[in-house]
């Protein structure tokens, strides 16, 4: 029946909790949840029992392979496909996978970026399975979700590191429980939900674009007449060839059980959003992962083609990700949700405190987990968050941390201190209409959202140095607290200090606005506008304390992940520029000459045919033209240069040195090209314009 059409299909391509009770014997089904809940160790008979059933199912869907699926420092997935063949006698095969397969594998991990931590004689890297994220059919084969590290177990992917800081808060957050009498819960959760930006383009124009294939934004593109002014795309009501696309997309995300909620056009024309149901934070990552891949796909099928880059088009939005990140305890009780007694009260303003002073405390590191070249053209833009952290609370809340750190009357009129642990927070409203969207770390009635997010990234990293953050706070409010002999005295003089000491990381102004960028500086708030400003202060002392002392990296780690992230950026501003200057020589330089002899002779012909008629179009175009297309020729070469002299080691002279002498002639070459795109004549233009790209689906 059509009405159960959509529950049947939910999650039918994943091996969930249904799928084990059906496929697997009793005993390895509570195997695994022991596994999952206690950490004990599954024995190879059971992993062979597991492995079978996995097989069975996963043969009666189709599959004929299954991959170790991992998250490779690339912020893509990887997976390397085996076929479940295995020969049974002469000509004969059956279908095998065994509980080792199941468990581990040995990927040739020589390609994968490591940072320099695997050495090149132990080219091999391992795939250990994540029992607490579900096996999922894709393209017939079985995925199995992997962690991925080195020989010597240092990780070398995105997953380890995020269920490392998992393990981390959770401890630090039951020992506050505990201090609140709470005696039932054994771990804390985090939860998130990732809001998905996209554009969708047509297919055709797309490929006639060397840019946005080789690179996935537009190097060059006059703004067109129309951008997003009118505001008429926002929530608008969505075209019959996206919402086919939509359709589509959303039973594919139903089908692998990600839960796929809510859809809409975004501000820029050509651009939408997706926001699934939130869930714990391992599962969010994996899922944000396949929607990316996902939506690419389906993108495909309708001839379209979906753009995740942070900044596709200049003049109009970019995209982003907004992560909504809260703590829930494994009875799912949510601990940013303000209560109705003031114990609980006094609870949530505890862990509030916790994040205020975690960012205040860690604004770099939080900082780097967002830095990439492509977020760069979208943070501090006018449209997406400053790169300065700061918190916002709303108006209700920050009146009550006034009134605790200063003794103001914000409860009583009679001017006394809200006591904590006695008094009843004020209500609070979830869903202020007024909720600012321009702080990059906004409360949000019962989670925070952070905001700095890069369409394209993996959300791995922001939530491992978010979880690992809150970790640390937690840690040291415990000690603290533990030590007390009178809780409710300690516990309200240490709110109190905390907001106190941290205030100047609540903003709830414009953070738009340029006074802010001045105001943060006399708060002493760090401003690190670009990746090449960031990351340099990503192996702070501090940094690495924090990530070491919950053991979510190793020291060797972190500096890996440096290099990597260096690497990176550099990488892509190389692929860019040598994009661009492809595309002078090889179709705009042509162009722009083609056309300008084509006005001359024009102007020939005109003058023989009609002594004495005006030419004044045709040499003021011819002019401007040829005099462009030779300035274009001089800061291409100046850009080739440039390219040329770049250092080779990775390190911060020369993230530094692309940013200020490789960028910043982009920026050159482009505004030239953009004002000859203007005076050319369609025929003679070699690319899509902004108008073909943006409104043509
Ligand atoms: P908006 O665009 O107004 O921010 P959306 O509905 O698009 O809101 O997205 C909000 C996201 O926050 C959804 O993914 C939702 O599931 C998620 N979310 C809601 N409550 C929580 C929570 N307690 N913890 C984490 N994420 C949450
Ligand atoms: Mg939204």
């Amino acid at each position: 029946m059509e009405k159960d059409r959509i529950p049947a299909l939910f999650g039918s391509n994943v091996f969930n909790e249904d799928a084990m009770r059906r496929y697997l014997p009793a005993e390895a089904v509570s195997a695994w949840r022991d596994c999952l809940e206690n950490g004990r160790h599954l024995g190879l008979p059971l992993a062979n029992a597991i492995a079978d059933g996995m097989k069975n199912w996963a043969l009666e869907h189709g599959a004929t392979h299954y991959t170790h699926w991992f998250q490779p420092m690339t912020g893509y997935t990887a997976e390397k496909h085996d076929g479940f063949v295995t020969p049974a006698g002469p000509g004969r095969v059956i279908m095998d996978f065994s509980g080792k397969e199941l468990v581990s594998g040995e990927p040739d991990a020589s390609s994968f970026p490591s940072g320099g931590l695997r050495a090149t004689f132990e080219a091999r890297g391992y795939t250990a399975w994540d029992p607490t994220s579900y096996a999922f059919l894709k393209d017939g084969s079985l995925c199995i979700p992997t962690v991925f590290c080195s020989y010597s177990g240092e990780s070398l992917d995105k997953k380890t590191p995020l269920l490392r800081s998992v393990e981390a808060v959770s401890k630090q957050a039951v020992r506050i429980l505990r201090l609140f009498g709470d005696t039932e819960t054994h771990r804390v959760i985090p939860q998130v939900g990732p809001e998905q930006e996209y554009f969708l383009i047509d297919k055709e124009a797309f490929l006639k674009r060397e840019d946005l294939r080789l690179c996935g934004r537009t190097l060059f593109g006059a703004n067109p007449p129309k951008g997003q002014e009118l505001d008429d795309h926002y929530y608008g009501a969505i075209k019959p060839r996206v919402a086919a696309f939509m359709r589509e997309l959303d039973e594919e995300l139903w089908k692998l059980g990600i839960l796929s909620k809510t859809k809409h056009n975004e501000v820029a024309p050509s651009q939408h959003e997706m926001a699934p149901i939130y869930s714990d934070v391992n599962t969010a990552c994996d899922h944000n992962q396949l929607t990316m891949e996902t939506m690419k796909k389906v993108a495909d099928r309708h001839d379209l083609v979906c753009l995740l880059h942070e900044k596709p088009f200049a003049g109009v939005n970019g995209s982003g990700k907004h992560d909504n990140w809260s703590l829930a305890t494994d009875a799912g009780k949510n601990l940013f949700a303000p209560g109705r007694t003031p114990s609980q009260n006094a609870q949530f303003l505890l862990f509030l405190a916790a994040i205020v002073k975690g960012v205040d405390d860690y604004p770099e590191l939080l900082r780097c987990t967002v830095a990439s070249a492509g977020n760069d053209h979208r943070l501090g833009v006018q449209e997406a968050p400053p790169a300065i952290l700061s918190v916002y609370l709303g108006a209700e809340l920050e009146a009550v941390i006034e009134s605790i750190v200063g003794g103001t009357d914000y409860i009583d009129p009679e001017k006394r201190q809200m006591r904590i642990g006695v008094d009843i927070l004020p209500h609070i409203p979830q869903d202020t209409t007024d909720r600012n969207r321009t702080s990059p770390m906004a409360f949000t009635g019962n989670k925070f959202e952070f905001r700095m997010l890069g369409a394209s990234q993996s959300i791995s990293g922001p939530n491992t140095v978010l979880n690992t953050v809150m970790a640390e706070e937690l840690r040291q409010f415990a000690d603290f607290l533990e030590d007390s002999n009178a809780f409710q005295e300690d516990l309200h003089e240490l709110i109190r200090r905390t907001f106190l000491e941290h205030r100047r990381i609540i903003f709830s102004g414009n953070g738009y606005d340029s006074a802010w960028v001045a105001e943060a500086e006399r708060r002493g708030l760090p401003n690190l506008p670009s990746t090449a400003d960031a990351l340099g202060a990503f192996l702070l002392d501090k940094n690495v304390e924090l990530m070491t002392r919950h053991g979510v990296f190793t020291r060797q780690e972190m500096a890996a992940r440096h290099e990597i992230y260096m690497e990176n950026y550099c990488h892509v501003l190389h692929i860019e520029a040598m994009t661009m200057i492809d595309m002078v020589q090889h179709m705009i330089l042509n162009a722009a000459s083609h056309y300008t002899s084509c006005l001359c002779e024009t102007i020939v012909r005109k003058r023989e045919a009609v002594p004495g008629i005006s030419l004044r179009v045709e040499e003021a175009l011819a002019e401007s033209i040829a005099h462009l297309n030779d300035q274009l020729l001089s800061e291409t070469a100046a850009l080739k240069s440039a390219v040329e002299l770049a250092p080779t080691q990775t390190g911060p002279e020369t993230l530094r040195y692309y940013h200020d002498a490789i960028l910043s002639r982009m920026n050159t070459v482009r505004a030239i090209a953009d004002q000859l795109e203007t005076l050319t004549a369609s025929d003679f233009w070699p690319y899509p314009t902004y108008c073909d790209l943006l409104f043509s689906v």
